[in-house]
Order: structure tokens, then C-alpha cells, then sequence
């Protein structure tokens, strides 16, 4: 499959591997990695990529993605071919067409609809409910194969959380679905909550119903078309929709088109997602058999180059089987780890600049791409960010944003400065409508960001003041 430059054909300020976006670094091309998994020879061909095409820069998302730099022009069509030859391409069904133009087309919608984000530790994890790699696969089959999904917003995602204790459960997804425990429903057949426009919950139930763990490619199929049936032009996300629909209504419609059975017990009503873990992404972990090991870092705000790639695909060959996976907060796990070699995994790690100690200021510290990548940007973040790591109080979590779009964000820290001038910040604190939640854009602007407590800071007085408001000594 080619991927001819698409720009024109599918337009969309977010990048993909065949829609390169220009950044003020040169472009950006981002390449989805199902389940945040990637193979060491993939691992390869994206650092190669980096060099040939790129400035070498290669980011860590916060979706479980990796993304391209300074993309140079010219070079964006060998660029996507080139990660394709890799398998990292979009699965596309063939066709009967020998269009190159609609092949290209079909590729990107197919690239665009598959956002469905695991935990990092699906099918490894001893304390899941259910291993959700196949079910993953089936939905991301799914996603790359309906031709109605060209109507919707490369955007939009779906959450297939199998309950691990490594989860992310602070980025909204349009639709996710979580697995119950088999404890509270008195049965055996595996099932999952469903909700919309959110994230499952330790602390309240926002399910809406239940379904079998059989039935939800074909619900999210059937989800899918009810909201490209009944969405208004403008409305794009899930949570648009849901301002002038019923989310029962959307829902039930999506169940009764799929001949679906939704369950609605007491159960279901009262099930609390079990509390995530997500400092597991730090260092050594067993798994759920095999006597196994995985093993975390963080690189220094989300960002490696190439040459840290190929380390890290070195780790997976010779310790690891060969795989990775990339999780939501922009850091990387080196799975199937023999015990013995955890030692060597970990050194590995700290030798390419990976941080494994959450308690490190560079662990607790994020930050957009900043001035020197992003037009929109009001002051050099991610040097800001490692200026404020040398004087970040202990234990505070700090975002650092160059606008209000929050792009290195997808939920409310606890502290967020956000950019004003080059140099100098406004102070958020997150409150309680925001508490635990995500930054999500249906609280508008900085709104998403809680309590503003300060303005104009610099990097220096900032850290002060978040001393303050945290109660914390500097670490
Ligand atoms: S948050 Fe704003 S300034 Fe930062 S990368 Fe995103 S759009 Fe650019």
C-alpha cells in the first residue's frame, strides 16, 4: 500500500503517518502503535526514519503513539512508506480499486479511526479481570474496515480496559468500555461496563449499562453508526452529541440496531472501577506467569532520539522478547523480562537517560513541545521544565503548557503553569471540579486547568509558590 502525501484529501490539523503537519520544527508524523506495542525491528525502522527524515527527535504521546520532529519537506511520501514497509501502517482490507488516490484515502481513514488505548500491561498484568489483546484486535480490525468511519473525527477513541492495575484512567475517550469483576455479578461470563465521553471510575459509577464481553465489537459497531446517524455537523466528539442527546437514548438505539443486550442489575449501577496504579509504570514489575518481569522508565519530557531508540530495541532483543510498550504517560515498558536479567533491564534504562524512580523531579515534571515546536506556544516549555525539575518541591506534579490546548495533557495535574509570556506563567491549581478528572475542553480554555492561584510567575518564583501551596520542601 502507498501512501501518497493526503493532506488535501483528508484534511486535519491532527498528524498521522501520512498527513505530515507542520510544526515550527518542520513537520510531524505521528505512527499509532496498536496497544502502545512495538517490535524491536519496528523500533529500528522509526529511528533510521528519524535520521533520514527527521531532525531524530522522537516523542512519546500521550495516547501510547510515537511521533516524528522536524519531518523535512519533501520527503513526506518516502517518510510514510518507509513506516509502512515497517508494519506500521494501517490494516487495510484490499481492495478491488487500483485508484492509488482511493487506496491512499482508504489507508488514512483506516490510520485515523484506530485509537483504541489498552493498558500498557494488557495480557501481562496477574491482577487483571481479563486479557484484552484479542478482543483489541478484533476492535481494531473494526475500526480499520468500516467505510462509514470516514465520517468521523480522527479523534475520536475508544478504551478497552481489562481492569489492570497499570491503567490509565484519567484520559477521556468518547466510548470505553471496563471489565467487572466476576465477584460482584454472581456469574461467569465475562462482562464490561460501557459508558460514553469519559473514563471508568474508582470513586463513582458512571456505567450505563453492562454488556457480554461477546458483544462489544459488535456494540461499538453499532455505537459508531448511532453517532454518525445522529451527530449535527459540528458535533465531532462523543460529549458534543450528548449535549442535545439522551446518553440511554444513544445507547439503547446503538443496542437495539446491533441486537445487542444491555444490562442494567443493581449491580451495574453501584460497580466502582478498582483504584489504578499507575506509578507501576516505574521499574520492575512480575507478571502473570512464566516468571516473568516488566520493566518501566520515563524519558525527560516524552522525548528520546534515535539513537535511544535502537538502545531501547537492544534491551527488548536481548533481555526482553523482542517487544515494547509505550504507555499513556509518555514513558516505556521492556516486557517478558526474565527475573534474573531485571538488574541488567534497569541499568539499561538509566545508561539511555530513563528515569525509574517516581520520586525523581524529571518523573513528575511534563511539558508541551513548547516554543521552540509549536507556533502556538508562548514560552520555551520544555526548557522551562527542566529549569523548574532543578527546583521542584518534593512530591508536587507539575504541567507546564505553552497554550491552553494542553497537548502534553490529556487530564488536569495538580499544578498547571501555563505560558503567558516567554519566561513567565500563570499558576493553576486543580480544584474540585476538575479533581481527578481530565482537562477536558468542556471546560473551556484555562477553565480546564482548576484554580488560577497566581500570575506572571517566572520559573524561579514558580517554584516557590508551588512549594507553598503544596506545603513541600524542595527536593
Ligand atoms: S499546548 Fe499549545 S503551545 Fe503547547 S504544543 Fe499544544 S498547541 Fe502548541
Amino acid at each position: 500500500m502507498g501512501y501518497p502525501p493526503f493532506s488535501s484529501l483528508r484534511p486535519s490539523a491532527c498528524p498521522a503517518l501520512s498527513r505530515i503537519v507542520a510544526a515550527r520544527d518542520g513537520g510531524l508524523c505521528r505512527i499509532k502503535l496498536p496497544g502502545g506495542k512495538l517490535l524491536a525491528m519496528q523500533a529500528h525502522a522509526i529511528a533510521d526514519a528519524a535520521d533520514v527524515h527527521g531532525s531524530g527527535i522522537v516523542e512519546l504521546t500521550n495516547r501510547a503513539n510515537l511521533q516524528l520532529r522536524g519531518v523535512k519537506a519533501g520527503g513526506e511520501a518516502t517518510l510514510s512508506q518507509r513506516l509502512s514497509d515497517a508494519g506500521l501502517g494501517p490494516r487495510v482490507a484490499a481492495t478491488e480499486s487500483h485508484d492509488p488516490v482511493q487506496a491512499a484515502r482508504q489507508a488514512a481513514v483506516a490510520d485515523d479511526a484506530r485509537n483504541l488505548l489498552l493498558s500498557p500491561v494488557a495480557g501481562l498484568d496477574a491482577d487483571a479481570l481479563y486479557d484484552t489483546v484479542p478482543l483489541a484486535d478484533e476492535i481494531l480490525g473494526l475500526l480499520q474496515s468500516e467505510p462509514r468511519l470516514a465520517e468521523l473525527s480522527p479523534k475520536f477513541s475508544v478504551l478497552l480496559d481489562g481492569g489492570e492495575r497499570l491503567a490509565s484512567l484519567d484520559h477521556p475517550h468518547d466510548v470505553w468500555f471496563a471489565a467487572m469483576p466476576p465477584a460482584i455479578r454472581g456469574g461467569t461470563e465475562p462482562r464490561f461496563a460501557v459508558g460514553f465521553a469519559g473514563q471508568p471510575s474508582s470513586t463513582r459509577s458512571d456505567a450505563l449499562a453492562a454488556v457480554r464481553a461477546d458483544d462489544i465489537v459488535a456494540l461499538i459497531r453499532a455505537l459508531l453508526v448511532a453517532f454518525l446517524d445522529l451527530a449535527a455537523p459540528d458535533e465531532n466528539r462523543m460529549r458534543d452529541l450528548l449535549r442535545s442527546h439522551d446518553c440511554h437514548t444513544v445507547l439503547a438505539r446503538a443496542a437495539e440496531k446491533g441486537s445487542i443486550d444491555l444490562q442494567n442489575d443493581p449491580e451495574v449501577g453501584t460497580w466502582r472501577r478498582a483504584a489504578a496504579e499507575p506509578i507501576r509504570r516505574f521499574g520492575a514489575y512480575p507478571q502473570r506467569d512464566g516468571g516473568l518481569w516488566h520493566v518501566g522508565g520515563q524519558p525527560p519530557l516524552g522525548r528520546i532520539d534515535s539513537a535511544t531508540l535502537r538502545g531501547l530495541a537492544r534491551l527488548a532483543l536481548e533481555h526482553g522478547d523482542g517487544s515494547l510498550r509505550f504507555t499513556p504517560w509518555q514513558s516505556v515498558l521492556v516486557p517478558n523480562v526474565a527475573a534474573r536479567a531485571v538488574p541488567q533491564v534497569e541499568l539499561g534504562l538509566c545508561s539511555l537517560g530513563f528515569v525509574l524512580d517516581p520520586q525523581d523531579p524529571l518523573a513528575r515534571v511534563i511539558a508541551c513541545a513548547g516554543s521552540t515546536g509549536c507556533v502556538k506556544a508562548l514560552a520555551d516549555t520544555k526548557a522551562d521544565a527542566l529549569a523548574l525539575a532543578k527546583q521542584l518541591p518534593a512530591g508536587v506534579e507539575a504541567h507546564l503548557s505553552g497554550c491552553t490546548r494542553s497537548c502534553a495533557a490529556a487530564h488536569c495535574a495538580p499544578y498547571t503553569l501555563l505560558a503567558v509570556a516567554p519566561g513567565r506563567y500563570d499558576l493553576y491549581r486543580r480544584d474540585h471540579a476538575s479533581d481527578g478528572e481530565t482537562s477536558s475542553p468542556a471546560r473551556d480554555g484555562a477553565l480546564r486547568f482548576g484554580e488560577r492561584i497566581d500570575t506572571y510567575l517566572t520559573i524561579e518564583e514558580a517554584a516557590k509558590r508551588l512549594g507553598e501551596a503544596a506545603g513541600a520542601p524542595i527536593s
